[in-house]
């Protein structure tokens, strides 16, 4: 068995080296924990990596809202619509798709929005002390993010969503036609109002970003582990270790932040949670002839625009296959033509060396709520995951909630909405 690699500390092992796992593994050693992060692949491989990159505090409105019943069908019907089902799935994803439809209640959607925004609150600023330590400022941008609509009846459509972000104190610019076109000259002019969001922020690149807050984490007297977690070494409430491919690794708290991959911890302590995957896309445009100056959300498409260093990249859709299924690569081609309706200074076609795809799985919980809280077995182990399309702008304020349930001091922002047993 391996030491705690701080004699006479508290020792946390933190699972997963995403953005999740490295926020908490950060604030944790800065708070005086021995800390180490087990990850069995790179930093940022998963979700982290290939993401929109968007530090939203208006990411306060749930996929699942009022009339979501009526128009997930038709969405499900075409296969290269913005949300798409594996047939083969359904049975998997039934009983996850029957929570969401029943998470989209004006009642719930309220709740969900008001917790959204506490751990929301303040990103990308919330980051600062992180990033400036690891010295990626570089790496951030506080620009705001535009949603763009193709009418202004698109936009009232919206209203309850609009009123979700005013009642949770989301401050927000319409901007009509000339106004719009003004601020982004690469918009087409087919989209004829804009909401700027000026609060927001992004990353011009989300792994790179990930892993310099990792490499600074190193710097400071944090380790990484490159292994496997298979479960947890506990004698009764207490846990002594991680049990991993590469052997027990010794530990008096952990963390579970492997994403997508976090229910099978869950349920070895106890705690039947509904995450599963909804899988994204992301293709990129190197040397775009057109470019957004900041981040875009086409709310026709349901996709995002985001400058960033490697190109443009356009990310987004929502496919539920699991986590076993190959990509469907025509998705990620489609995000392209759908980039094109958006900028039209795009080019028709692009030589393959121009482009690069990717997919994702995003850890999501029905109710749009991550899971952030004590395990039932045992308060030795605290969960924090499931935070499907808002990962990157939760990260640093999900790692503070980590770090004050493990301190055992009351945590900054009410954590019983993401009650990991919330769903009995
Ligand atoms: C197309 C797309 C666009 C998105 N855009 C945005 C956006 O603009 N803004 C935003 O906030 N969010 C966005 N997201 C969501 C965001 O990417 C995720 O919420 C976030 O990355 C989740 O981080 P995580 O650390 O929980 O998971 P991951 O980044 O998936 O990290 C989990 C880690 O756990 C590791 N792991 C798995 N199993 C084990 C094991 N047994 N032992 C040890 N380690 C293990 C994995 O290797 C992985 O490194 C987007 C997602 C997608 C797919």
């Amino acid at each position: 068995m391996q030491s705690a690699p701080t004699h006479g500390k508290i020792h946390v092992a933190v699972i997963g080296g995403g953005v999740i796992g490295v926020c908490s593994a950060s604030w944790l050693l800065r708070e005086g924990f021995a800390v180490t992060i087990v990850e069995p692949g790179e930093i940022a491989n998963g979700s982290s990596f290939g993401n929109a990159g968007c530090f939203n505090p208006s990411s306060v409105v749930p996929m699942s809202m009022p009339g979501n019943i009526t128009k997930v069908p038709g969405w499900l019907l075409d296969p290269l619509g913005p949300l798409s089902i594996r047939w083969a799935y359904l049975p998997r994803i039934a009983p996850w798709l029957l929570r969401f439809l029943q998470a989209g209640s004006r009642q719930r959607v309220e709740k969900q929005a008001a917790a959204l925004a506490g751990l929301l609150r303040d990103s990308p600023d919330v980051y600062l002390p992180l990033v400036e330590n690891a010295g990626a400022l570089d790496l951030l941008r506080r620009d705001g993010h535009l949603m763009v609509y193709l009418t202004r009846a698109d936009f009232e459509a919206d209203a309850f969503a609009w009123q979700l972000r005013k009642r949770n104190g989301i401050d927000y610019t319409v901007l009509e036609r000339d106004a719009l076109w003004q601020l982004e000259p690469a918009l087409s002019r087919d989209y004829q109002l804009g909401v700027l969001l000026p609060g927001n922020g992004h990353t011009v690149n989300p792994q790179r970003f990930v892993a310099a807050l990792a490499n600074a984490f190193l710097r400071n007297g944090g380790q990484i582990k490159r292994a496997k977690v298979q479960g947890f070494d506990l004698t009764g409430e207490r846990l002594a270790g991680l049990c991993t491919d590469g052997g027990i690794v010794a530990a008096d708290r952990a963390v579970v932040a492997a994403g997508a991959y976090s229910k099978q911890f869950a349920t070895q302590l106890g705690d039947s949670v509904p995450l599963d995957t909804e899988r994204g896309y992301h293709i990129i445009v190197r040397s775009p002839e057109a470019s957004p100056g900041l981040p875009i959300l086409d709310t026709s498409g349901k996709f995002v625009a985001t400058p960033m260093e490697t190109g443009l990249r356009l990310a987004g859709t929502v496919e539920f296959a699991g986590l076993e299924a190959p990509p469907d690569w025509r998705r990620a081609r489609n995000l392209l033509k759908l980039g094109k309706r958006l900028f039209p200074g795009l080019a028709e076609t692009y030589p393959e060396d121009r482009l690069s795809v990717w997919m994702g799985f995003r850890p999501s919980m029905p109710d749009s709520l991550p899971v952030i809280g004590y395990s039932r077995r045992t308060r030795d182990v605290v969960y924090a995951f499931g935070h499907g399309h808002i990962g990157m702008a939760a990260g640093a304020n999900t790692g503070h909630l980590v770090t004050d349930l493990i301190t055992g001091k009351v945590p900054r922002v009410p954590v019983e909405p993401f009650s990991p047993q919330r769903f009995g």
